[in-house]
Parts: structure tokens; C-alpha cells; sequence
């Protein structure tokens, strides 16, 4: 039987409007109550940096969907590419075989990724990557003879994802650490680096880092961070002397370092990756979110010829891990096109102008009552208040202004897809600035 060129079915779907009790009744969403869910606004379509709601509002996207989708929404090269894939397979599983699609992204992320990280492992998501990084360095160390080296060293304010190891090495106070005491793997922790990203760089950032890593480093793994931008934990922006001397720490007491830069990687932070900025290579790096361009849910964990022959040498002989998903074709393909537009556009220009937009657009609001501090990385705009933010007020007056905007803690923040022009990046900040005012 021969399946291709089929036509697109007419679906009611796309003509239905959405069952919003249902949704209420049925439906989780992000961190959300089933006793008493927070309003949630449907929309129906999303083209370039425009989502459209059911109701037909506009509203500018200042989130790229969570840092994702950088080209912007129904990308005709990125929605070729899905479709060509679809009609060739969407789906084999990667045990036993293997596709262009796959080795073509690990080609390109092994040429872009810091020089010496060459061995590719793709996974479903943000959260199952970091697990395969703490599951790669655990198996490093217990390869080497060195079980005892079983515990991760992290940062306060960092986030690493939601999976139960992922969440042993986020924030310990303000994560939910708390609800899962007992069950979570116990970490150790060092306070998050105080130099700012713009800040001289004090040494003594390093000396909590230091002491733990001489007290405990007979039983670390390895040490994770979030490279230059410290995200979920609070939006910020560290110095990359950092980054330095945690490199220089972990080779001197024989740690692996891990670098999560599935929020800053593919250009957010004005480099590449943002371990550039401390010109470093991690002993294993933490891909996800703009890897498909914000298309599909795909991630990657890369590491050192070192690290993965260490561990093919060990007892197990193979690497203990492989989702049913793993290196998903349609994934790997949308992929492969999203990195290609990322180079072709010169993803570069397109954050530095993004960068001038939010400084200029954003500064403003220091002067606003209530308004701790203003920043800007990269594509990356953030307005810290003094106290938490009112979601509940301040999300519907970013939609009555035409703006999506998600706000969380004292944060309204925005990282806009890379393609947005100038006059809808003026209207977001200025948008951000009324309803924040409005308040
Ligand atoms: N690490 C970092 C730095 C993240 O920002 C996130 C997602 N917010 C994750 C890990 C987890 O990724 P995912 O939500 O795709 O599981």
C-alpha cells in the first residue's frame, strides 16, 4: 500500500471552538489547581509572534512559548520540513535502527556545541536530559571505581526541571524540595553566585563553591549548573568568571560539570551557548526548548568522548538508558531546519537588536512604584518587583493590552521570538509597562 501525498482531511477540530468547561473540569495545566483553576485563555491559531484567541484577539507572544520558539509560529520552512518528514515516517523506535534525521541533528549539534563534546544522546524532554546527565555522571563515577562519588552539587535558585531527580537538583528552599523531603535524593547545595552579569567580579563568589567541593568532593558526581542565567530560580544573571572557576574547581577535585542550557541555549543570552561567555566546555551539556524551534518536545544531553567511553568500558558495558521516543524523526527533523534558519537568519543581529528594544523599552519601568530592579541579557528582558506579582490581575491586563505575557513570583519577564520586529517588540514593553502601571 503506498501512503503518500495524502490530502489533509478537513477537521472539525480546527473548526470546534474550545470546550473551556471541559477543559476546567478535566484538564491539568502547568502547576495548576483541579479545586480552583486560574483563568486560562484559548487560543485557536499562532502565526509569526502573534497568537490568535478564539474570541479573535491578537496578542503579541512575549514568551516564545517557554524560551522556544524563536522563529516564531507556522514557520513555512519548519512546517515544510514536518510535513515532508511526516509523509517519509514520523516514528521508528531508535533501538536497533537509526535515520538521517538523527544523525543529521547530532552532526550539527556536535559542530556548534564547545569543542570536545562529541557523543549525542536525544531525549523527549528538558527534565529526561538532565536525568540522563546525573545518570551519565553517576555511571561515569561507578565506572571509574569511584561509587562513592554519588551525590550532585547544585546551586541555590536553580531550576532543573520537574522529574524527581531533576527536582533533587533544584532550588532546596524555594523548589518544592519540601513536599517530596524523604523521597528526594539528597543533594549537596552552595549558595547562587551574587556577582551580577554586569558586576567587577568578586572572588570570594567562588569560596562557598570551593570549601564544599574540598569538604565533600569523595562523594560528588558532579556539579550542575545553569550557565549565565539562572532561570525559573529567579531570572538571573550571573557573571561568567563563574562559570571560570567552576570549571577550574570541578577539574582540580575531579567533579564532572554539568551545564543546563536547555533555557539559553540556540543564541538566547547573545552567544550560541552561554557557556561561551565563559569560553568553557562542561563535561556534559543539557539541551531542549529551541533545539526544534519550539515545534516538538526533543532534547539532547552531550558529552565528552572521555566521559561516554568511560562508561561503555564499565561493568554494564552500555549506557543505562533509552526513552521509546528517543530520537524522535519528526523531532530531529524540525530540528535539523530550525538550526539552519538559526544560522541563515543570523540569530545573532536578531538578539542584538532584541537586546536595544528591551533595554530601551523596558528601562523606563525603574522608575515605576514597586519596581526592584530592571535587566536585560541577551533576548531576555526581566522586571523584578518588590513584592510577588498579582497573576490573577496582572496576566488578563498584559491580554486587555494585547501582550502574552506570563508572569511568575516577582517577575514579569518577557523572551521574545527572535523574528520580532521593532514595533511589536516597542508595543510588548510598552504593553508590559501600562499593565504593571495600571495595577
Ligand atoms: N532546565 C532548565 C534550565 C529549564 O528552564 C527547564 C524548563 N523550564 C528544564 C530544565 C526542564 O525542561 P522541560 O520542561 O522540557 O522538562
Amino acid at each position: 500500500m503506498h501512503f503518500s501525498s495524502v490530502s489533509h482531511p478537513a477537521s472539525s477540530m480546527l473548526r470546534q471552538k474550545p470546550d473551556l468547561a471541559f477543559d476546567r473540569e478535566h484538564l491539568w495545566h502547568p502547576y495548576s489547581s483541579m479545586a480552583d483553576p486560574a483563568q486560562v485563555w484559548p487560543v485557536v491559531a499562532a502565526r509569526g509572534v502573534r497568537l490568535q484567541l478564539a474570541d479573535g484577539r491578537e496578542l503579541i507572544d512575549g514568551m516564545a512559548s517557554w524560551w522556544c520558539a524563536v522563529h516564531g509560529y507556522n514557520h513555512p520552512r519548519l512546517n515544510a520540513a514536518l510535513l515532508e518528514q511526516a509523509e517519509q515516517m514520523s516514528h521508528v523506535m531508535f533501538g536497533g535502527l537509526t535515520h538521517s534525521p538523527a544523525i543529521e541533528l547530532a552532526r550539527r549539534l556536535v559542530a556548534l556545541t564547545p569543542a570536545g563534546l562529541d557523543k549525542v544522546f536525544l531525549a523527549d524532554s528538558g527534565s529526561v536530559a538532565v536525568e540522563v546527565a546525573l545518570k551519565m555522571a553517576l555511571q561515569y563515577q561507578q565506572a571509574r571505581g569511584l561509587s562513592g562519588k554519588h551525590k550532585i552539587l547544585a546551586l541555590q535558585r536553580g531550576y532543573h526541571g520537574d522529574t524527581l531527580g531533576a527536582m533533587s537538583v533544584c532550588d532546596p528552599t524555594r523548589g518544592m524540595h519540601q513536599l517530596f523531603a524523604g523521597i528526594l535524593p539528597q543533594q549537596y547545595f552552595v549558595p547562587s553566585p551574587r556577582t551580577g552579569f554586569y558586576d567587577d567580579w568578586d572572588a570570594a563568589d567562588c569560596s562557598a563553591l570551593e570549601q564544599v567541593l574540598q569538604k565533600h568532593h569523595a562523594d560528588i558526581a558532579a556539579l550542575i549548573v545553569e550557565p549565565v542565567v539562572q532561570g525559573a530560580g529567579g531570572m538571573r544573571f550571573y557573571h561568567p568568571q563563574y562559570l571560570r572557576e567552576a570549571r577550574r574547581l570541578c577539574d582540580e577535585y575531579d567533579v564532572l560539570l554539568i551545564a543546563d542550557e536547555i533555557a539559553t541555549g540556540f543564541g538566547r543570552t547573545g552567544r550560541l551557548f552561554a557557556c561561551e561567555w565563559a569560553g568553557i566546555t562542561p563535561d556534559i551539556l543539557c539541551l531542549g526548548k529551541a533545539l526544534t524551534g519550539g515545534y516538538m518536545t526533543l532534547a539532547a544531553t552531550l558529552t565528552t568522548s572521555q566521559v561516554a567511553e568511560t562508561i561503555s568500558a564499565g561493568e554494564a558495558g552500555c549506557f543505562m538508558h533509552g526513552p521509546t521516543f528517543m530520537g524522535n524523526p519528526l523531532a530531529c527533523r524540525v530540528a535539523c531546519e530550525s538550526i539552519d534558519l538559526l544560522l541563515e537568519n543570523d540569530w545573532a543581529a536578531q538578539v542584538a537588536r532584541l537586546e536595544q528594544g528591551l533595554l530601551s523599552g523596558l528601562m523606563p519601568a525603574r522608575q515605576l512604584p514597586g519596581v526592584a530592579d530592571v535587566r536585560v541579557l541577551g533576548a531576555i528582558g526581566v522586571i523584578e518587583m518588590q513584592q510577588p506579582v498579582n497573576m490573577a490581575q496582572l496576566q488578563p491586563a498584559c491580554v486587555e493590552r494585547g501582550i502574552w505575557v506570563r508572569p511568575f513570583g516577582n517577575l514579569l519577564y518577557v523572551m521574545p521570538p527572535f523574528v520580532m520586529d521593532d514595533n511589536d517588540l516597542a508595543h510588548l514593553t510598552s504593553g508590559m509597562l501600562a499593565a504593571l502601571a495600571a495595577l
